[in-house]
């Protein structure tokens, strides 16, 4: 059926006594809302929009404060599902105003005939789920009681305002405004002293509108934000030529992309640009005005880095220098307690520049805290300012608020939401909650919502909501609940997505620290828009994972389980390693593969600078070994760590683990020398093993020349190089040297069986498959000689060795053998400490700046390898300041 057809469908809702009946009750006339009535309609359900504005808008009806405007792009902040609408309307800027906006939401409302299910002026006052009638029933405090089998939240995310926490408005004789419900009719502020608190975006959007209004404009500034111009006029025209020449593939592109707004993927990181080329990107962004563009466009890591975002944030405190003409005020409005992007940036027209105004003054609240409100105006602990109009633009109760504070709404058993949600919001995709069957939220807590493109991530709920009501009517379910393990599961999903960003590291409305007393959690689903949306539709795929169906004449359905248990990032890059459908490399032949090794490394992010990396030869068992060394920029002698690079014993060289070896010299403060061993097939077993202790040995004899610490040194390595520093270890001891202060042995092969769980439950999808790995062990080590422990440390006497940090993955074939040995180090008195990595895979933590949540679990190698060294586990040069204690325990398994 045409869209525009669904207006013609004829609204059966039906009445029981004083009750109005409908398949579906919808809270909000917003985006969301008329969105779900059109959907609902078309799918033939009985729907009924409840809201409490006076016509439709939601946001955009409650939030007309003077220079309120959209901030992504009004050409991606549109409806999509319908190519006729988006033909039909126009918009006249490239960031629309509040009331064009509002206009088109009005237009849509007109075009489908929705306002005919819709009853303004409406509370919900209660929501009951009644277990009998498996509906929900709720009052309402304008006209008859609603039932509805399914009711769903269309509420947003920014409904709720927040109240002022400042003692004595009710005393304040002036006029007071909050920007979140400003007046309809006209608000004069021509010839009157006004005081803004709050610079959010909005107190950001409509500080220079007042300023222009205003005798006097006094703001009243807690936490400065960043803000970009946001140079509005007429859409760009490249953007539009881009949506106008594939329409339909420019908005697949945004349901894909990570933030809803078709951007590539950037790949350059930080590192890899010059001083000047940065600036040059930074300069274009700048003039390009557009939020997503800068947040994702600059250099990979600027969003996942504290280092790469600090130097964009420097960047724009000195912009904001060069536009505040009065130093003092330009440093009070510089931000420096948050990562730019962790807390949301604004986009403004004149921002900065309306301090340089003679009428406009800052108030620093944190040096000058606000004491009260008199009956003239605002009192700080050091002075009062007599206003006439107070206008608060301090925020809202987000995401849950939106939700919890229009009504109470009590599940199965009783149970509010409120009560379940008292320590932080839990829900299943952001979606529905375990004990509220058929309840449904568009853009709830849990989801990417205000992380993206507000508008295709609605369609995206939108769709999946209805598209599930229809196939339960097909099949008969009535009812349908999140699972406490899907839900759970979700929860660590959350927390898993959440080391991703740079979200955790500031106080803002994502987390809940905006409003006193509330739990602290980051709401929003920071994993992006393209992901979840195959989250969504993989639930689907596999029988709806992690929900309950029941229905009066069918068999109940639950396909129990957790929807994502990879790490985010581990998902994203197995997911393309399937997409590239490679053949298995042990098809390759050695040579083969160690090219094909090759050419995949050249695409991975470039390692990160340290303070000097020299190559060169030393002596081996038999002949000179390559070898790199990495040197921090820290003024040394620095302790020595001695590391064997992965590849099975037959793949990789002293260059191949580069990233991690830049990376772990960075955190530990450590010299790093990464031995290029001999490989099979040409030097089998016990080559590598051999070549690996007379290196260590040169180097710990050789440390002060190298310009490291004499004395002890640490080995490290991962995989098969694990596998040759434990070995190492074992051999040092046996031989008389030389002396090794730790070891670090990531994913190590410690023994020949393949019987372990592990081999099994990752035998294959985890790059590292079984198949590979008796490839390996085949090139490397007849038969016969496995069982020495120059090939098995495992089957090694293993008293009396260094202390060891083990790191397992869960993801991975030699998680297992990782772990007994872990355990048999410990059975035999050596001190041991363990990372077992949930949702990683075997290379996790080698795959520097691809796999972002292997940081926290470096983090800990390199704390584990200084402690060995004698060292504070801090390194004081060079912190690693982007994970906090707690993270890094959230992220060990
Ligand atoms: P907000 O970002 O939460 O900003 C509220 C401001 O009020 C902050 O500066 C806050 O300081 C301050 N504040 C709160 N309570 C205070 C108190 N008791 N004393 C002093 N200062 C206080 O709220 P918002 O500006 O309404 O924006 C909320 C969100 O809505 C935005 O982040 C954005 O997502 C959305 N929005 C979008 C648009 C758009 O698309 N154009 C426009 C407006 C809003 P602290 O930072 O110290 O808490």
């Amino acid at each position: 059926m045409p869209e525009a057809m669904v207006a013609t469908r004829a609204s059966e809702a039906t009445s029981s006594g004083n009750t109005l009946e409908v398949d579906v009750a919808v809270v909000g006339a917003g985006f969301a809302g008329l969105y779900l009535l059109h959907r609902l309609r078309k799918a033939g359900l009985t729907t009924v929009a409840l809201e409490e504005a006076g016509d439709v808008g939601g946001t955009w009806y409650w939030n007309r404060y003077p220079g309120a405007r959209c901030d992504i792009q009004t050409i991606d902040y549109s409806y999509t599902f319908d190519s006729d609408l988006e033909s039909t309307w126009k918009w006249s800027e490239k960031y629309a105003t509040q009331p064009e906006i509002l206009r088109y939401l009005g237009f849509v409302a007109d075009r489908y005939e929705l306002r005919r299910d819709i009853r303004f002026g409406t509370k919900v006052t209660a929501a009951t789920w009644d277990e009998v009638s498996e509906r929900w029933q709720l009052t309402t405090d304008n006209g008859a009681p609603v039932s509805c089998r399914h009711y769903i939240m269309a509420t947003g995310c920014l409904s709720a305002p927040k109240p002022p926490e400042i003692d004595g408005v009710k005393d304040f004789k002036g006029e007071v405004y909050f920007t979140g419900r400003w007046p309809h009719e006209e608000v004069k502020l021509a010839g009157k002293r006004v005081a803004v608190i709050g610079t959010g975006s909005s107190g950001i959007q409509s500080i220079p509108v007042i300023a222009e209004q205003a005798a006097q404009l006094t703001v009243f500034q807690r936490t400065p934000n960043f803000a970009l111009p946001a140079h509005n006029g007429r859409a760009p025209a490249d953007r539009v030529a881009l949506l106008e020449g594939d329409r339909a593939a420019y908005r697949e592109q945004a349901r894909w992309s990570l933030a809803g707004v078709p951007w590539p993927q950037q790949t350059v990181v930080s590192w890899q640009l010059s001083d000047a080329e940065r600036r040059e990107r930074f300069e274009t962004a700048w003039a390009a005005g557009d939020l997503v563009y800068i947040l994702t466009q600059l250099w990979a890591d600027q969003g996942v880095d504290v280092e790469g975002n600090a130097i964009l944030a420097d960047l724009i405190r000195e912009k904001i220098r060069s536009i505040v003409k009065d130093p003092e005020t330009a440093a009070a409005l510089s931000p420096h307690d948050h990562p730019f992007g962790a807390k949301r940036p604004c986009l403004d027209t004149n921002y900065y520049a309306t301090y340089n105004r003679a009428n406009v003054t800052l108030v620093n609240v944190r040096q000058e805290p606000i004491t009260s409100i008199t009956a003239t105006g605002i009192r700080t602990d050091k002075r009062t300012f007599d206003v006439d109009v107070i206008v608060f633009a301090t925020g809202f109760d987000a995401m849950t608020g939106a939700i919890t504070a229009v009504h109470p709404i009590m599940g199965r058993g009783g149970k509010s939401l409120s009560d379940v949600w008292a320590g932080g919001p839990q829900t299943y995709l952001g979606l529905t909650v375990a004990g509220f069957p058929n309840l449904f939220m568009i853009t709830g807590p849990g989801s990417p919502s205000v992380l993206s493109n507000m508008v295709p991530s609605i369609e995206q709920h939108v769709d999946w909501v209805a598209d599930r009501l229809m196939a339960m009517r097909e099949k008969g379910f009535t009812t349908i609940e999140a699972t406490e393990k899907a839900q759970a599961g979700w929860a660590r999903h959350m927390a898993d997505c959440s080391m991703l960003t740079l979200h955790r590291l500031a106080n803002t409305w994502y987390t809940g620290a905006n409003v006193p007393g509330k739990a602290h959690s980051l709401m929003p689903y920071t994993g992006g828009v393209g992901p979840y949306r195959s989250i969504c539709d993989e639930v689907v795929g596999h029988g709806m994972l992690g929900f309950r169906l029941t229905g009066a004449n069918v068999a109940a359905q639950c396909n129990d389980g957790e929807i994502v248990r990879l790490q985010p990032d581990v998902r994203l890059v197995l997911g393309m390693l399937a997409q590239m459908n490679l053949p298995p490399i042990e098809s390759f032949g050695a040579q083969g593969a160690r090219d094909f090794v090759a050419e995949f490394n050249k695409s991975r992010p470039a390692g990160r600078p340290v303070g000097e990396v020299v190559d060169g030869t030393l002596p081996g068992a038999d002949g000179p070994l390559a070898y790199r060394l990495y040197r921090p920029a820290t003024p040394g002698p620095h302790p020595i760590v001695v590391y064997f690079h992965g590849g099975g014993w037959v793949l990789g060289d002293e260059q191949s683990d580069d990233p991690l070896c830049r990376d772990m010299c960075r955190r530990t403060g450590m010299i790093f020398v990464s031995v290029g061993y001999r490989h099979a097939p040409e030097h089998r077993f016990p080559t590598a093993a051999e070549d690996s202790f007379a290196a260590t040995r040169w180097i710990a004899e050789h440390a002060g020349e190298l310009g490291g610490r004499p004395g002890p040194v640490l080995v490290a390595g991962w995989s098969a190089g694990g596998n040759i520093a434990a070995v190492t270890c074992q051999l040092a001891r046996e031989r008389g040297g030389p002396e090794i202060a730790g070891q670090l042995l990531v994913c190590p092969v410690t023994d020949c069986r393949f019987d372990r769980p592990s081999y099994n439950d990752n035998a294959a999808g985890y790059f590292l498959t079984r198949s590979l790995m008796y490839w390996f062990w085949d090139i490397y080590c007849s038969p016969a000689d496995r069982t020495d422990p120059r090939a098995s440390p495992l089957r090694g006497k293993l008293a009396g060795l260094p202390p060891a940090f083990v790191v397992t993955c869960e993801f991975d074939p030699l998680r297992d053998e990782g772990i007994a040995y872990a355990d048999a180090l410990a059975a035999a008195g050596v001190h041991v400490e363990r990372l077992q990595a949930s949702g990683h895979f075997h290379s996790s933590f080698a795959m520097v700046d691809v796999v972002i949540t292997g940081v926290s679990g470096r983090a800990r190698m390199a704390g584990a390898l200084r402690r060995f060294a004698g060292l504070s586990e801090g390194i004081g040069a060079q912190p690693a300041p982007d994970v906090a204690p707690q993270e890094i325990n959230a992220a060990a398994g």
